[in-house]
Formats: C-alpha cells, sequence, structure tokens
C-alpha cells in the first residue's frame, strides 16, 4: 500500500552540468561526460533507495532536458540549426531542433542508463521518456506539416525504444505529456491515441505523467492564470480512464486541481503529487500523510501511489533529496494511519 515513487527527474550533481538549470551545460565531455553521467545515476539509486522509495529512477541524469535527451538519438532532427519558438501555447520562448526529414531511431536511445540503473538496484525500476505530443510542441516542424502525423512518427520510434527498455528489465514505462493540460481537446482528440501507439504491444506497466510543469518562473507565472480551480484533467482523464495506460500521475499538493478529479481515473493506478516542486520548503511527513488522507477520498487506497508533482531537474540538491525522504516518511505515516 502506497508504493512511492518519483515523476522521474533530479537535480545534476554540480560536477556533472550546471545546476538548477532546464537546459544546464555539460560539464565534460566523451568519455568522461559519459563516466559523470553513469556515477551521478548511481548516486542517486542510492539516495532514492536510502530514502525508502519503493520504485527508483535513473534520476534522468543523462539527458540534458527530457524532451531533447530523446531527440538526440534520431534521425531526420537538425540539432545544429536551433530556432526559437514559443512552446506550451507560448508560454515560454525555447531554442529548439527542427524537423527536417523522415523521422527514424539512430540505435538506441537510453540503453546504458537503463541496464546499469537496472544492474545495481532490486527495486522496481521506472523508466521515463517524453511523450508524442509534448515532443510536437517542443520541436519546429519543417517536414510533416501535421502535428497529428508528427506525433504518431514520434509515437513509432517511442515504442521501439519502449519495447527495448522493456527488454532491458525496466518495469514501468512512463511517459511524459505536460502538453496534455494545455491543449485538453486535442489531447482527448489524439493525444491519448498517440500515447497508445507509444506503448502497443507493451507487457510492463505503463504510465503517463501529466503536470503543470517545471517549478520555473514562466509556469509559476502561468500558473497564476489559471484562476481557482484548474479543470485541466477533466478533458483529458476520462479519455485515459478508457485507455490501455496503467498509471496516471497527476499534480495534487499546493496545486488548484480539486481533487474530486482523481475520481475520473477509475480503474488506473493514480500517482498523487504529494510534493510541490515549485517551493524549496520541505514538506513534513504529516503534510504528506494529510495529502494523502485526501486523495483517499477519491482513489482506492490499493491504487494510490505518493509521488512528486513534477520533475525536481532544476531544484537545490540537498532540498531534492529532504523531499525524497519527506515522501517516504509521510507515505508510512500514511499507512499507519489509514492501513485497516
Ligand atoms: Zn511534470
Amino acid at each position: 500500500m502506497f508504493s512511492t515513487t518519483i515523476a522521474g527527474s533530479l537535480p545534476k550533481p554540480g560536477w556533472l552540468a550546471e545546476t538548477q538549470k532546464l537546459w544546464p551545460q555539460w560539464r565534460a565531455q566523451g568519455d568522461e561526460l559519459r563516466q559523470a553521467k553513469a556515477d551521478a545515476t548511481l548516486l542517486w539509486l542510492k539516495a532514492q533507495e536510502d530514502a525508502g522509495l519503493d520504485v527508483v529512477t535513473d534520476g534522468e541524469q543523462s539527458r540534458q532536458h527530457f524532451v531533447h535527451g530523446f531527440l538526440e538519438q534520431v534521425e531526420g532532427i537538425d540539432f545544429e540549426h536551433k530556432v526559437e519558438m514559443g512552446i506550451r501555447a507560448d508560454r515560454y520562448k525555447a531554442m529548439v531542433p527542427q524537423v527536417v526529414g523522415a523521422l527514424h531511431l539512430k540505435g538506441r536511445v537510453h540503453a546504458a542508463e537503463a541496464r546499469l540503473a537496472r544492474a545495481h538496484t532490486k527495486k522496481k525500476l521506472k523508466f521515463t521518456m517524453p511523450g508524442p505530443m509534448t515532443i510536437v510542441d517542443t520541436v519546429a516542424d519543417r517536414f510533416y506539416g501535421d502535428r497529428v502525423k508528427l506525433a504518431f512518427a514520434f509515437a513509432e520510434l517511442l515504442n521501439q525504444e519502449a519495447l527495448a527498455l522493456q527488454a532491458d528489465g525496466v518495469d514501468i514505462i512512463q511517459f511524459d505529456e505536460p502538453a496534455f493540460n494545455v491543449y485538453m481537446k486535442d489531447a482527448a482528440d489524439w493525444g491519448v491515441q498517440a500515447l497508445e501507439r507509444a506503448v502497443q504491444g507493451l507487457t510492463c506497466t505503463t504510465a503517463v505523467h501529466i503536470c503543470y510543469g517545471y517549478g520555473i518562473q514562466a509556469n509559476n507565472d502561468w500558473k497564476k492564470t489559471l484562476g481557482e480551480e484548474w479543470r485541466q484533467y477533466e478533458q483529458v482523464f476520462p479519455a485515459l480512464a478508457a485507455s490501455s495506460i496503467d498509471q496516471v500521475s497527476l499534480e495534487c499538493y499546493h496545486s488548484h486541481v480539486p481533487p474530486d478529479m482523481m475520481a475520473l481515473l477509475k480503474g488506473k493506478d493514480v500517482m498523487v503529487g504529494v510534493i510541490d516542486v515549485a517551493s524549496d520548503l520541505v514538506e513534513t511527513p504529516e503534510e504528506v500523510a494529510d495529502t494523502i488522507g485526501r486523495a483517499l477520498q477519491f482513489v482506492p487506497r490499493e491504487r494510490l501511489m505518493p509521488c512528486t508533482n513534477c520533475g525536481m531537474a532544476p531544484m537545490d540538491r540537498d532540498i531534492a533529496l529532504r523531499k525524497l525522504e519527506a515522501l517516504a516518511r509521510g507515505a508510512a505515516l500514511a499507512r499507519q494511519r489509514y492501513g485497516s
């Protein structure tokens, strides 16, 4: 009961990359960088285990950014000539690569870090990748000319990598779709279908993470415009409830999402965000357990997985570590409080 996990990313140590940045520069190159990524992956696996989490991740230590990390292994993408583009409905500007030809995988994308993580933990291992719709929203298309076609082209590549990750021994494959909270109608119309293409043939557990973004200024400003009640999930959750995806990760603590939205996910495992990644204030176990208690009104306890609201990549490393501990302690307290 209350199996704990994180959305996915963790801060990179200062010796690996610039800290507290969403698109950090690496500190090394070539073999030295490869080894530094591996060292950071092991460090965070151990930290997640020591904190007491039940499902661990590689902390996304091997990718510069959660979307572009995947794109670097895709043929048909021009990384040399990035262009500035407004992303997430123009919420913020980013330098994005361009799609300039038919898309193919150059080879494996995440084999090294997935196999390394698998070899060094006996815990359940989750691996995260960007979802098709979010990728489409984070590249400049100069070739396909159609968002749906482009999304399905990416979904096919994601599926290839997902099947290979499953063969590497990954237990849970999660796709991150923050774009679902921005283009709600498209998400329900074709975003979930593209996701289904990405999980085709998988027998491991599948998950999707939908959030209001990292705790960066542009996102915090955007959230202020969303009003008292954030009802974005209302449009896409019914489509997800009808899909084959096993688990859904959502924001809860400190968000304005009405908790009854979780009732729309009948039949799914719900990863409830009990840790705020947009605040450096570390939650107490009592606060975490209280949030779990509120979610229990709408999610059966055997389906509730306490989680972070989003990734922690741009956070301070020590604070992230303390938040992992708060997550595990809060879940333990909730087991005492709400266990039979
Ligand atoms: Zn997120």
